[in-house]
């Protein structure tokens, strides 16, 4: 078991550009660390109790070598004030409702509110509602591809404004919004600046691109909108060959041209390593999109002459226009991304999005009846996304996601169903078939030789459900399955819910020597005390945090206070939604050693499973 492989890799290198900017923090940067080091530091003084101050040494160690680091900027603030303003909370919105379902006590320093004042009260007491929505609006429809972060104004009971930093969370459910928030005080235009600009380029940033489609879009004129986004080819090669900061060079020279040379277009963004972004607004037609587009080209495409050199990339350009490609910037965004890969599969050039077969849409009445046909024939299935060790690739853990084999609208995520599952009345049914194919799945793997624990996702519904010990010491008895080999993956805040929460499922569940897994950990913050008397055995980083790896200093402090707390109390650390070689990379520095994401793989059927299984041990073998 001690040989090393690596489970190959499922993306595209890390973006190499990023990476340079990660770990050149500028002045500005290195502020936001020590100011999120204060909020973890002063969160775990103020709600964690002894381990909080325990954890908070750290941080105070952590920061001292910061600030020698990154000189007076740091210095030059009074520890003290940074101390007082620094606070974080987290919370969950209905979106169909706008009402508030929970919040953690630490709104109260924030907003002045009590958490009890708050929940069930219309979000729009504290945010602009409008723009919460046109927020959530376009995350839902991004999906994946949502960037989930973003700085906010809150009202403060007393009637002034707060600015926050916040960070959504994966949808648990549909219509469900969860996050967490931080006050980022007098920094936040440093932070707005840092949001909505490219360090490397100066171009726009990907979140001003998508304010500047939404917005003109939402304008009732009858102004059209052209999203166009560009690809580099060869990028890729320079960079390795040559080295990161020639590659660095030849962005900066390119993004220098395009703002020297083009004047018709609105915003013009990088959006990734070499991806860039342009939004065009105004009297335009598919065609005069394409000519914008093709001028683009000809201007990413001519040669750049970097230290000494005459270097060219090739560019693959998707084009969409509004209303024709679109009426969303979702929608818009999609189109323009499907057009560039078109562009790409022909060599490279321009492609104005063609639409091929309409999708069907899916709509919720229709799912909802037809969730008992569903359950009665069986399509509800478990997939498994594998969980590596980050040292040595192997597989060490299996997390059950489940999926709906709809016979129409294909393979479907949980968000696609949910609600349809809960307004069913299905909940308890679902859980059952899950469990049941965990359990048999974690016994096929045992079958095969590998000795590693299933997880099963359990929702706050369940532990209403006396049942479930039972239930669960049946299919492990019937399975011949240790309970150490099945994991039962819960949030932090279905467990710490006062209402209805039934503690004697735990202690059974406990007694079969069920693991328990804590669910996007770090985020209720509020009870940490009793999060410990849980006896839980694991923690999971959502994946809000460890998206922000390598980008955003923040991210970077809450993953650390997480491993550390975690490894206070003595339990596993799973990271979740890798999916960068640079996340990779930023938390095996954090010291975390488990992780799973589309870095690795997609959550994929058993037999596939089983198949990486069987190649990650060979290479294991052989290597
Ligand atoms: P979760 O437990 O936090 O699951 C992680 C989600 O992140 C999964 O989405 C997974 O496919 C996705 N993911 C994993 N790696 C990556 C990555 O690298 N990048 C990105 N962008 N996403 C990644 P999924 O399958 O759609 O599940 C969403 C949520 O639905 C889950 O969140 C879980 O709370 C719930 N869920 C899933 N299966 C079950 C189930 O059988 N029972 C219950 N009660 N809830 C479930
Ligand atoms: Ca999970
Ligand atoms: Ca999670």
């Amino acid at each position: 078991m001690t040989q090393s492989t690596q489970l190959p890799a499922n993306h595209a290198p890390p973006d190499t550009a990023l990476r340079s900017r990660a770990s050149n923090h500028g002045p500005t940067a290195d502020f936001i660390i020590v100011l999120s080091l204060l909020v973890i530091g002063v969160l775990g003084a103020l709600t964690l109790g002894p381990v909080g101050l325990i954890a908070a040494v750290p941080a105070g160690l952590l920061l001292r070598r910061w600030s020698t680091d990154s000189g007076p900027m740091c210095r030059d603030h009074g520890h003290t004030a940074l101390v007082d303003r620094a606070r974080i909370f987290s919370w969950e919105i209905d979106s169909r409702t706008g009402r508030i379902v929970t919040m953690s006590g630490n709104v109260a320093e924030v907003l002045g509110y009590e958490p009890s004042e708050l929940e069930g009260a219309d979000a729009a007491t504290i945010i602009d509602i409008d723009e919460a929505r046109a927020v959530l609006r376009e995350e839902a429809r991004l999906g994946a591809d949502a960037e989930r972060r973003s700085i906010v104004t809150a009202r403060h009971k007393e009637g002034h404004d707060v600015t926050l930093r916040e960070v959504r969370l994966t949808p648990r459910r549909e219509g469900l919004v969860r996050g967490v928030s931080v006050d980022i005080g007098e920094f936040a235009d440093a932070l707005r600046f840092q949001a909505e600009h490219d360090e490397l380029t100066g171009l726009a940033s990907r979140s001003i691109v998508e304010q500047t489609v939404v917005e003109s879009l939402d304008a009732a004129d009858d102004r059209q909108v052209a999203l166009i986004v560009a690809d580099l080819d060869r990028f890729k090669g320079i960079n390795d060959t040559l080295g990161h900061p020639t590659g660095d060079r030849l962005l900066r020279v390119l993004a220098e041209r395009l703002r020297a040379s083009i004047d018709t277009i609105d915003v013009m963004a990088r959006i990734g390593g070499d991806e860039f972004a342009f939004v065009a607004i105004g009297d335009l037609t598919v065609d005069s999109a394409n000519s914008l587009a093709e001028e683009v080209h000809g201007l990413l495409t001519s040669p750049v002459a970097v230290d000494g050199l005459q270097l060219a990339v090739g560019a693959s350009i998707g084009v969409a226009v509004s209303p024709g490609h679109g009426t969303t910037y979702a929608e818009l965004l999609k189109c323009a991304d499907i057009a560039s890969y078109q562009a790409k599969h022909s060599g490279g050039g321009v492609a104005v999005f063609e639409a091929s077969e309409g999708e069907a849409s899916v709509t919720r009445q229709e799912l909802i009846c037809d969730t008992v046909r569903a359950l009665d024939v069986g399509e509800f299935e478990l997939h498994f996304q594998p969980q590596v060790d980050v040292r040595d690739g192997r597989i060490v853990g299996a997390e059950g996601l489940v999926r709906w084999r709809h016979p129409r609208h294909g393979l479907l995520a949980p968000a696609d169903f949910f609600t349809a599952i809960e307004v069913g009345g299905h909940y308890h049914r679902l859980t059952d078939v899950m469990l049941r194919q965990a359990v048999e799945f974690g016994a096929r793997m045992l079958e095969h030789g590998h000795r590693i624990p299933v997880a099963v996702n359990l929702g706050s519904m369940s532990f209403l459900d006396r049942r479930l010990p039972d239930t669960v010491g049946e299919l492990l008895a019937r399975h011949g399955l240790p309970g150490s080999l099945l994991t039962m993956e819960v949030t932090e805040s279905d467990i710490l819910d006062e209402k209805g929460r039934d503690a004697p499922v735990f202690e059974h569940l406990g007694a079969l020597g069920v693991r328990l897994s804590i669910d996007d950990f770090g985020t209720g913050y509020s009870n940490f005390t009793r999060l410990r008397s849980l006896d839980a055995d694991e923690v999971k980083v959502d994946r809000a945090f460890v998206q922000g790896l390598g980008r955003t200093s923040e991210d970077a402090i809450i993953v650390r206070a997480t491993i550390q707390l975690a490894q206070l109390l003595g339990l596993d650390v799973v990271a979740e939604g890798v999916e960068t070689e640079e996340q990779l990379r930023e938390l095996q520095s954090l010291g975390c050693t488990t992780a799973q994401g589309f870095y690795w793989s997609t959550a994929v059927h058993p037999d596939a499973f089983l198949d990486l299984l069987a190649s990650n041990a060979t290479a294991r073998a052989a290597g």
